[in-house]
Order: C-alpha cells, then sequence, then structure tokens
C-alpha cells in the first residue's frame, strides 16, 4: 500500500492506492480537505501528515508520493516556483518538509515528489489509459494546459527538471504567456485564454457552456482558435516523439466530442506518416489520475 496526495490550491487529496499482484492498483479510500488559506508550508504539511496517519494506520504503507503543483528541481527535491502558493514555498525541499510534520504524528515513510501533470501521466500508465503503454503524451487541459511524457517506459523531466512543459509550445502569434514567453500553446488553447476572447464577444466564459453553443457562428470561432492551438501542440508533439497515445484530461477535456474536434483539426498539421496513428483519448481516470500516479513516483 502507499499513500498518493494531490496537492491543489483548493483541496489537498490524500489517498490509500493498494497495489495489487496482476490487476490494476485500486484507490481503497480517500479524504478530500480544502487547502488551508493561507497555504502556509506549516499547515499545509500537517494537514497532509495528519491525512497519511490517519489512511496509513493498521496498513503497511511503503511510502508516500505527492504531486507538487509547480516546477521542481532535477533532482525532486527542489519545487522551483510556485505560483499558486506563498513565497516561502519557492526553492523548499518538500520531502524534508513532510517527512519532519509527519515523523510528529509518529510515521516515518520515504517521500517522493513529482510535478502535477507527470503525476497525472504516471497515473494514467498505472491505472488509465495508457496502461500496458509505453510511449505516450498526457495533457490536462484546464485554466492552463500540463503535460507529461513518458519515452520508453520512462516519465522525462530533462535536464533542469523542467522537460514535458507541452502547454509552452510555440504554436501561433506574439500573445504574452503567464510563463513569461510569448505566442504559447496555453494562450490559445487553455480555458482561460478561450474566456478571455469569449467574455470580449459578449460569450459564456465557462468553456463547457461555449462548447454547448458551438453551432453559434461567433462562438465557434472562438472555439476555432482554441482547437488550432490544441490541433498544433498535439501535431507537434507527435511529429516529435511518435506516441502510440494521446490523452487528454482535466475540465476541457469533459466536452463532448472535443477529442473528435482536436484530432480532426490536427490532421492537416500532421506529416502523411503520421496521421494514420494519431491516437488521441479522453482520461478514464479524470481527477484520480495524480492521484494513482502520486503512488507510482
Ligand atoms: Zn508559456
Amino acid at each position: 500500500m502507499r499513500i498518493g496526495v494531490d496537492l491543489g490550491g483548493h483541496t489537498i487529496t490524500v489517498a490509500r492506492v493498494l497495489l495489487q499482484e496482476g490487476q490494476r492498483p485500486l484507490i481503497d479510500e480517500a479524504a478530500e480537505i480544502r487547502t488551508p488559506p493561507e497555504r502556509g508550508v506549516a499547515d499545509v504539511m500537517d494537514a497532509i501528515a495528519s491525512l497519511a496517519a490517519a489512511l496509513s494506520a493498521g496498513h503497511e504503507a511503503e511510502g508516500v508520493g505527492l504531486t507538487v503543483p509547480g516546477a521542481l528541481d532535477a533532482y525532486r527535491r527542489y519545487t522551483k516556483r510556485m505560483s499558486n502558493f506563498p513565497k516561502e514555498w519557492d526553492c523548499l525541499d518538500i520531502p524534508n518538509a513532510l517527512s519532519r510534520a509527519m515523523a510528529g504524528k509518529g510515521l516515518s515513510l520515504p517521500v517522493k515528489i513529482e510535478n502535477d501533470a507527470n503525476c497525472y501521466a504516471l497515473g494514467e500508465g498505472a491505472a488509465g489509459e495508457a496502461v500496458g503503454l509505453s510511449d505516450y503524451v498526457v495533457f490536462t487541459m484546464g485554466t492552463g494546459i500540463g503535460c507529461g511524457i513518458v519515452v520508453g517506459g520512462r516519465l522525462i523531466t530533462g535536464a533542469h527538471g523542467l522537460a514535458a512543459e507541452g502547454g509552452h509550445i510555440v504554436v501561433s502569434g506574439n500573445a504574452p504567456c503567464g510563463c513569461g514567453g510569448i505566442g504559447h500553446s496555453e494562450t490559445l488553447a487553455a480555458a482561460d485564454g478561450t474566456r478571455k476572447r469569449a467574455e470580449a464577444l459578449g460569450l459564456p466564459g465557462d468553456f463547457r457552456d461555449l462548447w454547448a453553443m458551438r453551432g453559434d457562428p461567433a462562438a465557434k470561432r472562438v472555439l476555432d482558435v482554441t482547437l488550432d492551438g490544441m490541433a498544433r501542440t498535439v501535431a507537434t508533439v507527435c511529429q516529435l516523439l511518435d506516441p502510440e497515445a494521446v490523452i487528454i484530461g482535466g475540465g476541457m477535456s469533459r466536452a463532448e466530442g472535443i477529442a473528435d474536434a482536436i484530432k480532426e483539426a490536427a490532421m492537416p498539421y500532421l506529416g502523411l506518416p503520421y496521421r494514420e496513428f494519431l491516437n488521441l483519448r479522453v482520461s478514464s481516470l479524470d481527477s484520480k489520475a495524480a492521484l494513482y500516479g502520486a503512488a507510482f513516483i
């Protein structure tokens, strides 16, 4: 049994993940709490440690895996930048901070951390749409576009820990991205950018409400930009990595028919040999993917 922790800006979920011989892993029990309002390191670590101690009581836990909503160093120990958390989270030794909080609850377990989108990819490989695959790419489509890449069965993290930022592929234009670059895919393809373009025309900002209106010419024009951004992104990673599957997850992926729409939009960008191999799937684990992945860091 392993403990998986999904640390988000709004909620923290801690799960007991059972590893079953010859079968897919199973989340046996999970608890969700609101992230402490000030998001201070001590409060957050204490909350995680309490839940981990409660869920591991009476069980033989092997370790704790934690998803981190931000960039990590190459050694998966220190955070680089946690944009939705206070400054004290930057350059923080998370395994050490959580180990100390757990020791205070009488719990001594190894702690591993990984970026949240990378955990999502690990979760799809352990229990979702990528079971049995060794080469695949996951995009989490929500406020921003997260990405996780597995090549030859290995999660790609890069020389500086910064690999697989598929939401920041340069696709078109000079629109500024939240990361400091310009022309990145998430400025076009993510829900936030779509909301801004929709609201400027008096259309609904919520992605799924807008998606439901795609018969309307103005809504269609906004959504075509979103789909084009995602299509260019998917085509780029397919031609770069030749994956067995591309899996989309996150809130936007729940819009009915979006996978087929992205696939259709991606076709013209793909060279001929790639077109027959484009295998675009929607995550079946959705919000649980990162939790499963946390247990498999
Ligand atoms: Zn960017």
